[in-house]
């Protein structure tokens, strides 16, 4: 080990304080660099990032315009308190707001994903006057107290009780349907009748908003069937009620389109974004607002704020993000890569392979659901496993490691969603690692 990586490793293990983790058993990889889709550590091992970090490095390590972007703005004003206009923040509102459709009026910008969603929730209680709030199991909100609070997965657990108004309800999930559907317009359609009986039992007149992740990330990849959200539109409307779309994870280009919702021909009332709006070069996230809800504090205090709200070297990569999307026809090469290269890759893997039961996504957003039997759908390891009843997943992480590409692991399934910018030969080769790996699980549940 060198001086440089030894000296990484001490003081990280001395003193820095590690998100969701027992301390004493981590140990982090220090990390020497990256560019595109790969990173490496100081021993020169190279890693294709198959999980973009957090899924927030849209436009991958190093991308020469946002760091281009940083450096100037850094050179013109490094900051600038939110009370104030300023230049870039004004310019990237308004790309934003375009982006998002013609209902949308403003953005209120906030540090990251969570904080966007404690202020949706915070707007939508005082537009609609009701306090409740109601999100899906298998979800990922954020982890501040009203995020946490919404969040529909075991994170929760330990921050409760939290915001005392949320109420949770299953959304669609045709593999593992909790409404016995064997069709995707039949989970369609008892997913909203499970909703609306939710609505009617909580009391439409106490609930606020309701808040979905378009397509749940972290949770599974869990594609809305055809039909869903709409049907969650048509309920918002009829009893009174804000949608919220947490796109964090799938805005910015992750499937292909802006926002995800534009796929599902729905219109939300407030969307959450962060991550992929600046790559999180510089911590970003926001809230777009609706006309109408914008217009609503037009004459009233909004009780909320953030000393970064807007931050000028946050926007300015913001802008620079739009420049190279647009430049480099980003959205058109993530929809290809998605349509030719993984989809009839990870769809062969169904027949290949006796550990994989199911594959589901879109773009450059994909979920290969592992388990022990496929007749049966047991998985792989169970739900929310740890230390020895994890192993299975814990050596097709290895195995995938030792091969080159860094795995986006969850539970029991791995998620494909790598930079953006990736090529088609890194994707291939990417996948082709994947698939010698679940050759590995194969034979330890034969
Ligand atoms: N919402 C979704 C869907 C997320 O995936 C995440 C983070 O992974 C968040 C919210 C929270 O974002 P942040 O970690 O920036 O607070």
């Amino acid at each position: 080990m060198t001086p440089d990586e030894a000296l990484v490793r001490t003081n990280d293990r001395s003193h820095v304080f590690h998100s969701w983790s027992v301390q004493g058993a981590i140990n982090p990889m220090p990390v020497a660099g990256g560019l595109g889709a790969e990173f490496w550590d100081y021993d020169g091992n190279r890693y294709l990032d198959f999980g973009s970090q957090l899924v927030n490095l849209n436009l991958g390590h190093q991308h020469p315009d946002l760091i281009a972007a940083i450096q100037h703005q850094a050179g013109r004003l490094a900051t600038i308190q939110p009370a104030l206009a300023n230049d870039v923040r004004g310019e990237l509102a308004r790309l934003v707001t375009q982006a998002a459709g013609e209902s949308f009026a403003k953005v209120f910008f906030t540090n990251g994903g969570a904080d966007a969603n404690e202020n949706a929730v915070r707007m939508a209680r005082l537009f609609t006057g009701k306090r409740k709030v109601m999100a899906m199991y298998r979800s990922y909100h954020g982890s501040t107290s009203t995020a946490i609070t919404l969040t529909g997965d075991p994170r929760r657990w330990a921050n409760e009780p939290s915001d005392a108004s949320v109420v949770h309800f299953h959304g669609p999930y045709l593999y593992r349907s909790p409404f016995y559907s064997v069709s995707p317009e039949q989970e369609t359609e008892r997913a909203l009748e499970h909703l609306e009986q939710t609505i009617v039992l909580e009391g439409a007149s106490t609930i606020g908003a309701i808040i979905l992740e378009t397509i749940v990330g972290t949770n599974g990849v869990l594609m809305p069937p055809p039909g869903y959200l709409k049907g969650v539109r048509a309920l918002c409307d009829k009893y009174g009620i804000l949608y919220i779309a947490d796109e964090v994870m799938v805005g910015f280009g992750r499937v292909g389109e802006w926002f995800a919702y534009q796929a599902h021909d729905v219109v939300p009332d407030l969307v959450t974004f962060a991550k992929g709006i600046n790559s999180g070069y510089v911590p970003l996230g926001g809230v777009i607002i609706s006309a109408t809800v914008s217009e609503f504090f037009d004459d009233r205090m909004f009780p909320g704020g953030l000393t970064y709200s807007g931050h000028p070297l946050a926007c300015a990569v913001g802008l620079a993000t739009f420049e190279v999307f647009e430049r480099d026809g980003i959205l058109a090469h993530v929809r290809d890569l998605g349509d030719r290269v993984i989809e009839p890759i990870v769809t062969s893997w169904l027949e290949k392979h006796p550990c994989v039961g199911d594959v589901r996504g879109t773009g450059l957003f994909w979920a290969i659901e592992l388990v022990k039997d496929k007749s049966t759908r047991e998985p792989l390891v169970p739900f929310n496993a740890s230390g020895a009843d994890a192993a299975p997943m814990a050596a097709f992480v290895a195995a995938c490691k030792a091969s080159g590409l860094w795995p986006f692991a969850h539970f029991n399934r791995t998620h494909v969603c790598p930079p953006l910018v990736i090529t088609e030969e890194e994707l291939r080769r990417g996948l082709a690692i994947i698939d010698a790996a679940l050759t590995s699980v194969d034979a330890a549940i034969a």
